[in-house]
């Protein structure tokens, strides 16, 4: 159609009310929310009287029904998690991990990331609790997990789950998510982390955050890292020190260190802001990020961390 036609027309249908006096332009980019947990830790069910501040918060049953409900609310949601999903009830004792994936798939995880407490029972049987998720029978799809600073070499069919990074595409906007893991080294025994090296999280993120961004073509870079928030001042890698040391990332979804925030930390970043949040353990709260995004750039962005409660 021509310009003077399409003109011509606009003008006949807004005058017979089909159209808004204004035309709104189309709109440019879009919005996503992160719903995030960390170090959920075998908590199944909501921790119980006599846990002071938490007492009767968490559950997986109740966290499946915020998401749901969130999910039905808003726009484009990604739930994620940053790793130490093993480890801390009878639960994990009895099922090794088995039931904690299996339920992350039933209440919609999109991605995850592993904490040093996932390799408490070894490779084999972080393994078999990743197939046993995958081998489930439910509508939701089996979700991948990322990280891109373990070398996974000499343990190919766990590597095989654990991508560098992953791409997701909502309209209006792609993200990029990517993992980091926290150093072995007093934290993993070797027989449980056979196979698998730990590299630099710093220098392992350069060149995926560059591809990300300039492959991919992202207009968002998540991590998901399990590096904790805030070293005190000694030399392992943190959340607090990424922004400054890697560029180009809009969130870090953080664990490890069981922080408490009731929102994200704004740090500045070469390309503007990166937002640092974790939300404690055990399922007691889920996080929420909210992101605008046009062309490449955060427009805006909010979060806060939900208490899970019956
Ligand atoms: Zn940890």
């Amino acid at each position: 159609m021509e310009r003077r036609t399409f003109l011509a027309s606009l003008a006949a249908a807004s005058a017979a009310g089909s159209l808004p006096l204004r035309a709104e332009a189309p709109p440019a980019g879009g919005r996503i929310t992160l719903l995030h947990t960390n170090d959920t830790h075998s908590r199944i069910e909501p921790f119980g009287p006599g846990n002071g501040a938490i007492s009767g918060l968490g559950g997986v049953a109740r966290r499946a029904t915020l998401v749901k409900q969130l999910r039905a609310q808003l726009g484009p949601v990604l739930l994620l998690d940053a790793g130490d999903t093993f480890q801390g009830t009878p639960y994990f004792n009895r099922y090794k991990g088995r039931l904690d994936y299996q339920l992350m798939r039933m209440v919609g995880y999109d991605a995850g990331t592993l904490g040093n407490h996932d390799f408490d029972n070894g490779v084999g049987l972080l393994l078999e609790a990743m197939v046993a998720m995958e081998t489930l029978q439910h509508a939701n799809p089996a979700f991948p997990f990322v990280n891109c600073n373990f070398d996974f070499k000499g343990a190919p069919e766990l590597g095989k789950r654990v991508h560098p990074y992953i791409v997701r595409e909502f309209p209006g906007v792609r993200v990029g998510l990517t993992g980091v893991g926290v150093a072995f080294a007093g934290l993993v025994d070797p027989k449980n982390h056979a196979g698998i090296t730990w590299k630099d999280p710093y220098e392992s993120l350069k060149p995926v955050i560059k591809r990300l961004r300039e492959v991919e073509k992202v207009d968002l870079v998540v991590v998901l890292s399990h590096l904790g928030h805030n070293n005190q001042g000694g030399s392992a890698p943190c959340d607090l020190l990424l922004p400054g040391q890697v560029a180009g990332i809009d969130a870090i979804i953080g664990g490890h260190s069981h922080t408490f925030l009731d929102a994200p930390v704004r740090l500045p970043q070469a390309n503007g802001e990166t937002l640092v949040f974790q939300v404690g353990f055990g399922g007691v709260n889920l996080g929420r990020m909210d992101f605008a995004v046009a062309k490449g750039t955060v427009r805006a962005a909010s979060g806060a961390a939900m208490p899970v409660q019956g």
